[in-house]
């Protein structure tokens, strides 16, 4: 199937409220191309050069999505155009984004993300952390990111049971952080749960953003 037939069959799958972004990394411009063709806005990279090569080439009406895990010194290459960073791990790159952000005289919005797979590899807060640090004062004195919402990334597995426990662990701090009074730099609107092999059970488990990347543009050599 092309990337268009994939798109199209995604998004037929997809309820209205939930925002599909396109993870493009590792594949050409020409692919990128052909999902903005098809209506695609929202792509997502996980290496920030990379995005900042492929920004510069493409219409700048795509709002860019920053999936992987990011260094503190690379945070000023996309600080003048990236639209969500998903994978805010700790108070210090926080500070770094607002520091960029600030340059630009822009905010940029974040979400944190939360360790919910069983895998000691993959990154992010645990939930006493997360709090700990939405209620620190070098929280509150942050005005150039806005934190709106939160990202997991599920254990690898078969289990569609295991995956489905880490979601709806996931849900859960969302929603107990969505009782909190909203702020200017905090404000819980986006739950980004879900890739090509688990986003289906991430839907019913109350996902409000889905990050795809081999689904819609087929396998990659390389992650
Ligand atoms: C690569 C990647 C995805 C997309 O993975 P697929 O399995 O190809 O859909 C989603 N989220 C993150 C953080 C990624 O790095």
């Amino acid at each position: 199937m092309s990337i268009h037939e994939n798109l199209l069959s995604i998004k037929n799958y997809l309820p209205k409220t939930v925002t599909l972004v396109a993870i493009s990394k590792t594949k050409p411009v020409s692919d990128l191309l052909e999902a903005y063709n098809s209506g695609q806005r929202d792509f997502g990279e996980n290496k920030i050069q990379e995005m900042v090569q492929k920004w510069e080439q493409l219409p700048k009406d795509i709002q860019w999505h920053m999936v992987g895990h990011v260094q503190t010194n690379k945070v000023k290459m996309m600080a003048p155009f990236v639209h969500l960073i998903h994978g805010v791990d700790s108070v210090k790159l926080l500070q770094e984004i607002n520091k960029q952000a600030e340059k630009h005289d822009r905010v940029i919005d974040c979400l944190l993300q939360v360790h919910i797979a069983e895998e000691e590899t993959k990154f992010g807060f645990d939930r006493s952390e997360l709090i700990a640090m939405l209620d620190s004062d070098e929280f509150k004195m942050l005005h150039n990111i806005r934190v709106c919402g939160l990202m997991g990334m599920a254990t690898f597995t078969n289990s569609e049971q295991q995956i489905q426990k880490e979601f709806l662990s996931l849900k859960a701090l969302f929603d107990e952080l969505s009782q909190r009074p909203q702020t200017e730099n905090f404000a819980m609107h986006t739950l980004s749960m879900g890739m090509s092999g688990d986003y289906k059970i991430a839907i019913r488990c109350g996902s409000t953003m889905v990050r795809i990347g081999s689904s819609i543009f087929g396998e990659r050599n390389s992650a």
